[in-house]
């Protein structure tokens, strides 16, 4: 049984900032993740895309955000499961959690805090009968290390902003980019229409449109793709490339979570936002992504908001009646739980009288 303080179910930005949050209250965190690594979907659908909204961070790679967590929250030694989903969740006789794993992990907390995100998300596929056959063949559905496309002949299929983006960035690392879409119009920014537009002007990208991929061909991997073009006659014919990457989007599921006895809407847990995003479970908390209130915003930085007040209120569960006093970091400094102290230079600090 793997005991903490807060139980965290996802190791996204919201729940690795929980540790560091958490840690300055002085409550140990454990976090599973059903991914094999830390990061949520910044590590495992955008990892090489930059945001622009993180405060301070004019613009930072999710991928790098991701170690910054990881390097912010590591003087709290958080314990990882990794690669196991939250299935079950039992309350005990003391008001404490016990959380068992689809392997069979058990966990127990006096606080459980859901940082679930999406849930277990899953790309939707394109309905093509044999593309089980070529996955991690040549076929992905996530761009995790676009090293992998480095002059590489790649056909990519959809009409978001993934798809364009993607587009435009392998442009310049793949031997031979075509964008297919089933529309002429595409969803995406229109700055990244445009780009798309420069670059197939430029000779830099091949825009099938409109067209689908209905078929691969290969034997042990992606060889080509049959695409169908539907202009004024329909008509089909092949592209030799060595990768087919669809970006049609990821269909959210809450997953086992959704049978845990909490407040469902539109598949997120309803919380309390006037105070602390506790669910209709007293002890289990939901934040980031995967809750929901009035103005909800699916933000990175709303979950950093929410999982720093949620904190405050483990606190008070964990430790009834006893009083915490909010201190600045640069007042009080940052104790960890592995002997390191940082504090602010004295000189800094100066006292008003
Ligand atoms: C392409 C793209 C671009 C984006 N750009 C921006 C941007 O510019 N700025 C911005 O603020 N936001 C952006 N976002 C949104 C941002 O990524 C999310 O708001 C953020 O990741 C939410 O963090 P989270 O920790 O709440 O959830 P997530 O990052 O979704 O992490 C949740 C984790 O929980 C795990 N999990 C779920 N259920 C279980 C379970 N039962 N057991 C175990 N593990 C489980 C999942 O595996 C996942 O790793 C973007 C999103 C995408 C897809």
């Amino acid at each position: 049984m793997i005991k903490t303080d807060i139980l965290i179910i996802g190791a996204g930005p919201t729940g690795l900032f929980t540790v560091f949050e958490a840690g300055l209250l002085r409550l140990k965190c454990h976090l599973i993740d059903a991914l094999p690594q830390p990061g949520g979907q910044c590590s495992e659908i955008y990892p090489k895309k930059p945001i622009y909204d993180i405060p301070a961070y004019p613009e930072i790679l999710a991928g790098d955000l991701t170690d910054k967590l990881l390097e912010q929250c590591k003087q709290f030694e958080p314990g990882f499961t990794l690669g196991e989903r939250a299935d079950t969740i039992e309350k005990q006789e003391d008001a404490s959690f016990i959380v068992t794993t689809n392997k069979g992990t058990k966990h127990q907390a006096p606080v459980v805090a859901i940082a679930g995100g999406l849930g277990s998300f899953e790309p939707r596929k394109p309905l093509i009968h044999n593309i089980a056959n070529f996955e991690d063949k040549g076929v992905e559905y996530i761009i995790k290390d676009p090293e992998l496309y480095r002059n590489k002949r790649v056909v990519i299929a959809g009409g978001g902003d993934s798809a364009l983006d993607w587009s435009i960035f392998l442009s310049d690392v793949s031997s031979e980019v075509t964008l297919i879409h089933r529309r002429n119009e595409f969803r995406g920014h229109l700055d990244s229409v445009e780009k798309v537009q420069e670059l197939k002007n430029a000779g830099k990208i091949n825009l099938v449109t409109p067209a689908e991929v209905i078929g691969i061909l290969g034997d042990e991997k992606v060889a080509g793709v049959v695409v169908k073009q539907a202009e004024h006659i329909e008509k089909e014919f092949e592209i030799e490339c060595d990768h087919f990457i669809p970006l049609f989007g990821l269909s959210p599921k809450l997953g086992p979570i959704a049978n845990w006895g909490l407040e469902i809407e539109k598949n997120a847990i309803k919380v309390d936002n006037s105070l602390d995003y506790q669910t209709n479970i007293p002890g289990i908390f939901a934040i980031g992504d995967v809750n929901t209130y009035p103005g909800k915003l699916k933000l990175i930085l709303c979950g950093f908001h929410e999982a720093t007040l949620m904190c405050q209120s483990a606190y008070k569960i964990i430790n009834p009646g006893k009083r915490y006093v909010m201190k600045y970091t640069t007042v009080a400094g940052v104790d960890g739980f592995d002997g390191t102290r940082k504090e602010a230079p004295k000189a800094v600090v100066k006292k008003i009288e």
